[in-house]
């Protein structure tokens, strides 16, 4: 682990709350799928982490929800173009395993961003398996991501997803929770489930998979 100094470079709306922050360090650094930074942000001092939604090693994109009265994230989401931040990284252990087993990626609002990097990962890898993301938010307004979703699923044939939506009702969405996808039937074509979002729906996915007879060391999870 180390410290480093994130320059911001691009910073994109997503929806009404999420921004994408692009940011570029002076040296590239090795992190794994599924990793994290933990900023140190200059004006309140707080430390708060952040999901690597993508990075090439001097990149890095992340995906941040601004939370009303959320003291940090308010302060990262107002950093502005060519200011720096200071960011410890690599951290976590919620990282992909890069084999041929089928991944099933399960995630809710912002916790997207560490399956993301894991799918694109993947995708980058060269190695073809199936991979299904259940993509779960309230309304259409909180989706984001949705044409890079369709071309991946161009460039990547086995790859899938599926938009759930708890509060609205709406084409090629189904109304309900992400959880509802997880039947027997649903997961028994996945042999490895990653699943990042509320500790509310993280312990609600746990529960329906072991249910449905999943071991738990094919359960990878990030909480937040
Ligand atoms: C490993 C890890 C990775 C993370 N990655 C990401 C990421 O990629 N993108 C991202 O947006 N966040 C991510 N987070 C969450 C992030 O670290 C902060 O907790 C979040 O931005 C809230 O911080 P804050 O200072 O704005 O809110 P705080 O001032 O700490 O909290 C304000 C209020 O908001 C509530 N709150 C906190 N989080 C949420 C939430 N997600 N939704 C609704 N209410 C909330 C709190 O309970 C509190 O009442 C990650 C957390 C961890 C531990």
């Amino acid at each position: 682990m180390q410290q480093l100094s994130f320059k911001l470079f691009q910073k994109k709306y997503l929806t009404h709350d999420v921004y994408e922050l692009t940011f570029t360090t002076p040296e590239k650094i090795n992190v794994e799928p599924g990793q994290y930074v933990l900023f140190i942000l200059p004006k309140s001092k707080l430390r708060r982490a952040y999901s690597i939604g993508y990075t090439d090693g001097q990149t890095f994109t992340f995906i941040i929800k601004q939370i009303e009265w959320g003291a940090g994230s308010t302060e990262i989401c107002s950093t502005e173009v060519g200011e720096e931040l200071v960011g410890m990284v690599p951290l976590g252990h919620f990282v992909l395993k890069e084999n041929t087993t089928p991944k099933l990626f399960i995630g809710t609002g912002t916790g997207f961003a560490p399956l993301y990097f894991q799918i694109r990962a993947m995708m980058d890898s060269g190695i073809e398996t199936p991979l299904m993301y259940i993509f779960g938010v309230r309304t259409t307004s909180d989706i984001f991501y949705i044409d890079e979703l369709n071309r991946m699923k161009e460039v990547y044939p086995s790859f899938d997803y599926r938009i759930y939506l708890s509060q609205e009702d709406s084409e090629n969405t189904t109304r309900g929770r992400v959880t509802d996808f997880l039947t027997k039937e649903n997961v028994s074509a996945y042999g490895e489930f990653y699943i990042c979002g509320s500790p509310a729906m993280v312990k609600d996915a746990r529960e329906r998979l072991e249910a449905s007879g999943i071991e738990k060391e094919k359960v990878f999870f990030e909480q937040y």
